[in-house]
């Protein structure tokens, strides 16, 4: 096995080291030894690699203390490809970068002796249903703080879905470029044009796209502020738009329980304070509600995890996806080399 920990700058650092993992690898392996090399290549791991028999599990050291791992370093991915048999890419979340032990390494193995393990395939095989197999109506819910993060898989979703909710800090850009007041409300200026494309080009696809009409505001980003709603063109100057409102919530909640398919990146609101989590938490719901009636349901990206998460809908969703970046860059339509070097050579 091998795997990496955090972001180790300067090589060897004993917080990082996954010798601090073994014990815990190993309850979850039912209790078998897990046995540790100290070093990722080098004669040890070579030695210890070599005398394995059937049944024994051997734990590499992070493969980030080595800058080649992140350099995509091709000795540095055959010397690693000399330690075992068979390679298996479980590692969805990196799968967006083309690292020594994610990607690289698998130029060392024949087309039979490369695959998936089953994390990456279950990630894979619920992307595909949702990018290739949607059923309609196929609703993407995107939300988050800012348009610029999202414009790519906006666009590529232009191309899929049948509808596109806009939620979070990033709908009041959307409002500006129509000429809306949003008061103190996150806005992107430089992106004011772009959020016009976006809209024109949905009008010209066919594709429904979806505002909140109204907004919870607040009088400061704070978790004690006085809050009121408003309609989200309309925001008092010195205020601003931290959830969606209660028409937003019933016009979502409608999409969503008449979808199929639902892709969801990104929250509703400022859901880390209890005043502005009524957003996302419904939708949250929504989805779950959705899925309990036959839609497939994937939930993605950082936040809108931890979103269901929190409100123990994890398990009432079709697919959590444990990919951040990896799972945008999926949806804006990019080829993935963790994915591409076991699927396509
Ligand atoms: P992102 O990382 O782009 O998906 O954005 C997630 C973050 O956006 C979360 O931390 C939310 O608190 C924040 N967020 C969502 N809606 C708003 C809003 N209306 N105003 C400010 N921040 C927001």
């Amino acid at each position: 096995m091998m795997s990496h920990l955090g972001r180790p700058k300067e090589g060897p650092t004993d917080k990082y080291s996954l010798k601090h993992l073994v014990g815990h690898l190993s309850h979850l392996l039912g209790g078998i030894t897990v046995q540790f090399a100290g070093d990722c290549i080098g004669q040890e791991a070579v030695d210890k690699a070599a005398a394995m028999k059937p049944g024994e599990v051997l734990m590499l050291e992070n493969l980030r203390f080595y800058k080649e791992e992140e350099k995509g370093d091709k000795a540095f991915a055959e010397k690693l490809s000399k330690l075992g048999e068979v390679y298996v890419n479980d590692a969805f979340g990196t799968a967006h970068r083309a690292h020594a032990s994610t990607a690289v390494i698998a130029d060392y193995f024949q087309a039979d002796k490369k695959m998936f393990g089953l994390l990456m395939e279950g990630e894979v095989r619920s992307a595909e249903k949702v990018l290739h197999e949607a059923q309609k109506p196929f609703t993407a819910i995107i939300g988050g703080a800012k348009v610029s993060d999202k414009i790519l898989i906006i666009e590529n979703l232009l191309n899929k879905a049948t509808d596109i909710i806009i939620g979070g800090g990033m709908a009041y850009t959307f409002y500006k470029a129509m000429g809306g007041e949003i008061g103190n409300s996150l806005c992107e200026n430089d992106r004011l044009e772009l959020a016009k494309e976006i809209m024109t080009k949905a009008k010209e696809k066919g594709v429904h796209f979806h505002l909140p009409v109204d907004s919870i505001i607040a009088d400061k980003f704070d978790a004690a502020a006085n809050t009121h709603s408003a309609p989200s063109d309309a925001i008092p100057s010195g205020w601003m738009g931290l959830d969606i409102g209660t028409e937003a919530i019933e016009h979502f909640r409608n999409l969503i329980m008449s979808s199929r398919t639902i892709l969801w990146n990104g929250p509703m609101g400022v859901f880390e304070m209890e005043k502005f989590q009524n957003g996302t938490k419904s939708i949250a719901l929504a989805v779950a509600e959705a899925t309990a009636i036959g839609a497939f349901s994937l939930v993605g990206g950082g936040d809108s995890v931890a979103a269901v998460n929190k409100f123990n809908l994890a398990d009432k969703v079709s697919y959590v996806s444990t990919g951040g970046g990896a799972m945008l860059e999926y949806f804006e339509g990019k080829v993935l080399p963790g994915i591409a070097a076991v699927k396509h050579t």
